[in-house]
């Protein structure tokens, strides 16, 4: 059972421990274990085989605790519960199990601190390889990891599945769960989520591809817009069907629109009998003057030509100004697509605006060169929530995994000699400023085929460079099953052109206007739509 908080005394009464517990504790002078327990401050109730239950503010509520605890059967057993002395003990709160949130825990593992790393969700997503989900090539576990297991062997880190909805920067506390949870330090890394420019109503139409969640769902998309289009009537809903529309040519825009295309192209060709799905469009926008506009140019120019190659239209200074059901617009020209999907920009995350400092225009925090807010130098706000720069160069620092990684890890490890400093009464030297080492970009643009952008020294395209990124990429996949898993996932559908996660979950309704055959499909399985912009008969 995951944490409770102290409201229901009730529930304490049932996994309160029996008289050996009572003494064990009694003999330690500082708790009372029935009907209430009371902790002094800075001591600390062990709970269940060392679940750490902080006394502290409400929820871990100072001098005494009331209410329900991690409640396993195993709570009920002598020895699982103990007190231990913590009062010298800082607590390191980060929020956010990303690159940058695990990185931090990471570097405070030998730390003399009490870590909780709080996040909404119970794994660790490998972001980079969402695509590969989306198109079919991976299993959502291949490219996560529970954060439990990622920590476990680290006996100062506590998990919190929870979700933060604020900061309270003056009273140094975190809100979740309807409690507030004290710090001594926090490290503040909850990462982005897409932005549409304004037009959030177009999310719907035109999903992104942040979550495990996004990547499944446009997984359906990508496989219904081949059913559908097998089971149309309609020639122009059928084109529509096949039609897809990818807006923003970076990295990821680049790599969906080369995935797309090759399952149409290669994968399916011979699966379907009344389409071709060799005929599927990809059009790829882009508002800028070259795709991947963060590579060098000649780089932007090879992905660019090795796309048309492969067959996906490239269009540049394409700014979409509607998207609907039916299409996109580009200024008044008007495209039927029936798929779109967005991979155009990016916000930070909206807790920054919790911390109450100033933010940048996609809303991440400006932080300081040692990465803390102004007047609050326990604050740290790392990876693509941070608008930060790097020292070496002056540079912003990027929103990618490396950044994300390098800003955790500096957080962590500056908490962690402040503190070992102050336990051995020394006075705190001034931080180093945070240096960003970029080691590069790269982007994939299909099979055997990716551009590199190393050290920002050496531009590699094509095999090489598609083979360096998958050796970097399943370098830094976590866990050992993962990275065997998703080589053997890679050979597999190199050797054979194979997309073997192709499964439509969720809904499968056919998105078709006129059955191919009347009695072909059962109406409930179609969804009604209007006919499409110069829509023929069938
Ligand atoms: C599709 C895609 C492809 C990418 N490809 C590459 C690539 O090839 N190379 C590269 O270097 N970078 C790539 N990136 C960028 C890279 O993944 C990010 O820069 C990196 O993930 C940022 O790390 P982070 O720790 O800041 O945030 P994240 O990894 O996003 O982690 C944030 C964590 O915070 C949690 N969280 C958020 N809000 C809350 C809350 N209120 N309470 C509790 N928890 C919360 C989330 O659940 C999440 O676990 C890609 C990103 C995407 C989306």
């Amino acid at each position: 059972m995951a944490l409770s908080l102290f409201s229901d005394f009730e529930n304490f009464t049932v996994f309160r421990p029996g008289p050996q517990h009572e003494k064990s504790v009694n003999d330690s002078g500082t708790a009372r274990l029935s009907p209430m327990i009371e902790l002094q401050q800075g001591w600390q109730l062990r709970i269940s085989r060392g679940q750490p239950f902080r006394a502290g503010p409400p929820p871990f509520v100072t001098g005494s605790l009331r209410g329900t605890f991690p409640a396993e059967p195993s709570c009920k057993r002598k020895g699982d519960i103990e007190l231990m002395p913590t009062q010298s003990l800082p607590h390191v709160i980060i929020v956010g199990g990303g690159f940058a949130g695990l990185n931090a825990a990471r570097a405070l593992a030998a730390a003399p601190v009490e870590v909780t790393l709080v996040d909404r969700r119970n794994h660790h997503v490998f972001q980079p390889f969402l695509y590969q989900v989306a198109t079919a090539s991976l299993s959502p576990a291949d490219i996560s990891a529970p954060i439990r297991t990622v920590l476990r062997g680290q006996d100062n880190c506590e998990v919190v599945l929870a979700e933060v909805t604020g900061v309270d920067v003056e009273e140094r506390r975190v809100r979740l769960g309807g409690g507030h949870v004290q710090y001594d330090y926090l490290i503040l890394a909850t990462g982005a989520t897409h932005a549409y420019f304004g037009h959030d109503d177009w999310a719907p139409i035109a999903p992104g591809l942040k979550s495990l969640e996004d990547a499944v769902e446009m997984r359906r998309r990508i496989l219904l817009a081949f059913e559908s289009a097998e089971q149309e009537g309609n020639a122009a809903s059928r084109r529509a069907a096949l039609t897809f529309a990818i807006v923003g040519g970076g990295p990821t825009g680049v790599e969906l629109a080369g995935a797309i295309k090759e399952i149409a192209g290669q994968t399916i060709a011979k699966e379907y009998k009344h389409i071709d799905t060799r005929t599927t469009r990809v059009i790829l926008f882009e508002g800028g003057d070259r795709l991947l506009p963060t590579f060098d140019p000649s780089l932007s120019a090879r992905a660019q030509r090795d796309l048309e190659r492969m067959g996906v239209e490239v269009r540049l200074k394409a700014i979409v100004t509607n998207v609907t059901r039916d299409g996109v617009y580009i200024g008044n020209a008007f495209i039927p697509v029936r798929n779109v999907f967005w991979a155009a920009g990016v916000k930070a995350s909206p807790l920054g605006k919790a911390l109450g400092v100033p933010l940048d225009r996609a809303g991440r925090v400006i932080v300081g060169p040692d990465l803390t807010i102004p007047a609050h130098p326990e604050v740290f706000v790392a990876g693509d929530l941070a608008a930060a720069k790097s020292a070496v160069t002056g540079k912003p620092v990027p929103g990618v995994a490396q950044g994300g990684m390098q800003m955790g890890r500096y957080a962590g490890e500056i908490i962690a000699r402040e503190v070992r400093t102050v336990r051995e009464g020394r006075s705190v030297r001034e931080r180093r400023a945070f240096e960003y080492r970029d080691k590069g970009s790269m982007a994939v643009i299909g099979k055997s085929r990716a551009v590199a952008d190393l050290f920002g020294r050496w531009k590699v395209g094509g095999f090489v460079a598609w083979l360096m990124w998958g050796m970097i990429h399943i370098l830094f996949l976590i866990g050992f099953r993962n990275r065997l898993q998703v080589m053997l996932a890679w050979f597999w559908n190199w050797l054979l052109n194979a997309r073997d996660v192709r499964l439509i979950s969720g809904d499968a309704r056919l998105d078709i206007l006129v059955a191919r055959s009347e009695d072909f499909i059962p109406e409930e399985k179609v969804l009604t739509r209007t006919a499409p912009e110069g829509g023929g008969k069938p």
